[in-house]
């Protein structure tokens, strides 16, 4: 089945309209799709959901909000896009900020309006399948009490309920990420309770990037023994998903003048492996599986994420003093393939990538002088390099909130000369204007 395409011919509700009948045996409402990593509802349950009582469907729906006039939580983020600028030991974090309100025309008095900031694991591998807890770790990362017992009874009837609200995310927290064992996701989950026991919620899913920043090109060596052959390798310090970059590589010592032999360059393959990690913690129920609490299963998963071969197109100097050959990669991870960014997450959760470069080295015969006479000598090698990759979010304006220094009051310039106010009495004339507008406009 061709995994790449499936999702372009088959549309995606009925690809989960798919799974959801090859998991009969699932019959809790939430059942997650292994595949895609998303939550999925069972259209059984659906249907059994729908028959609930109004204020409970509202509770855990956030369609069943839209349906409801009476009253509604809308949110807006001011701040720009959340990229954790640095490795988590460095970032000194990004800055949310926006403003909450609720719809509150008819002025209901409301007992609490509360917001939290989650971080949700979610383990594609769970100890138990079908187990939500085992597959689900939230982490409450930020609080916030809009409306509480301590709130005055007039500001909680107010028809225009409307909070700002910040939080500098920690630089330390894992971005957003779905790699093939875990998906790391951030959720924004309000709740408004009314005096007359109507709950509303609202839900909004926000992304969090990590950037690293781009360095100096890196520069690496490798040498073949018992050959007299060396590669040296310049890459760019950080790679995006989703696009191309250039390795430059320069073989050396291709010529062994003592045995009159030569190495020529055949072909050159490449990839990227992208090598995740987690550790699947099991929930109370299930730690005897594992014998004994506390404990988790680590997995481990390695998927190609991009791939290429060059068979033309290199350079070959058999005349200096030891011989070179020079080429250049294009290689890159397609936005396909859906790679995750590098990932080092505390609860275990890790993301590598290696490139992996193997030159294919044929050795042939050229005996000294002018014969041109060139014989193969049937010895062939595999140069085989490997090299870490930092797999990274693209940097956008590449300032973090730290080092983004708004005006002073001293920065501000003296303001431009002004221009005269021309009066009203007599007729306009160039003379009221500064002289070099008026050179200007005089053409000089
Ligand atoms: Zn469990």
């Amino acid at each position: 089945m061709p995994v790449y395409n499936n999702y372009i011919s088959v549309p995606r509700f009925k690809r989960i309209g798919y799974h959801i009948k090859s998991t009969r045996t699932i019959s809790t409402t939430s059942v997650f799709n292994l595949e895609s990593g998303e939550m999925i509802m069972p259209s059984l349950s659906r249907r059994k959901f729908a028959q609930k009582s109004k204020s409970e469907s509202a509770k855990s729906s956030k369609s069943s909000l839209k349906s409801s006039p009476d009253s509604a939580i809308d949110l807006k983020i001011e701040s720009p896009p959340l990229v954790l600028y640095g490795p988590p030991k460095e970032s000194s974090g990004a800055l949310l900020s926006g403003l909450i309100h609720i719809d509150n025309e008819q002025g209901k008095e409301w007992e609490s309006f509360t917001m939290t900031l989650l971080a949700e694991t979610l383990n594609k591998r769970p100890v138990h399948g079908a187990c939500s807890d085992c597959a689900t770790q939230v982490d409450v990362i930020n609080r916030w009490t809009f409306i509480s017992a301590t709130t005055t009874a007039s500001a909680r009837r107010d028809l225009l309920l409307s909070y700002p609200f910040s939080y500098l995310l920690p630089g330390h927290l894992p971005a957003s990420n779905d790699n093939a064992l875990s998906r790391i996701s951030y959720t924004l989950v309000a709740r408004a309770i009314a005096a007359d026991g109507d709950e509303v919620q609202f839900k909004k899913s926000i992304t969090v990037e990590r950037s690293i920043l781009p360095g100096p090109d890196r520069h690496s060596v490798r040498v073949f023994p018992p050959t007299t052959l060396s590669a040296t390798l310049k890459l760019p310090s950080v790679v995006h998903t989703g696009s191309d970059f250039a390795i430059d590589v320069r073989l050396d010592g291709i010529l062994n003048k003592a045995k009159n032999t030569r190495w020529r360059l055949r072909k050159v393959n490449w990839r990227i492996d992208e090598n995740s990690k987690a550790v699947s913690p099991a929930c109370k129920y299930h730690s005897a599986k594992l014998g004994g609490a506390g404990k988790g299963v680590a997995h481990e998963d390695i998927r190609t994420v991009g791939f290429g071969d060059i068979k033309t197109g290199w350079k070959s100097d058999f005349e200096s003093a030891d011989g070179k050959i020079e080429l250049e990669i294009m290689a890159g991870i397609p936005a396909h393939t859906k790679a995750a960014c590098q990932l080092d997450a505390a609860n275990g959760s890790t993301v590598e990538h290696i490139l992996v470069v193997e030159m294919i080295v044929a050795e042939e015969h050229k005996p000294a002088g002018p014969s041109r006479l060139v014989t193969p000598t049937g010895a062939a090698r595999v140069l085989r390099m490997q090299f870490k990759l930092v797999v990274t979010a693209r940097s956008g304006l590449g300032i973090s909130w730290d080092e983004e220094a708004p005006p002073m009051y001293e920065n501000v310039p003296a303001a431009p000369p002004s221009y005269g106010i021309p009066d009203s009495r007599t007729s306009f004339s160039y003379a009221a204007i500064p002289p070099p507008l008026a050179q200007m406009l005089n053409g000089v």
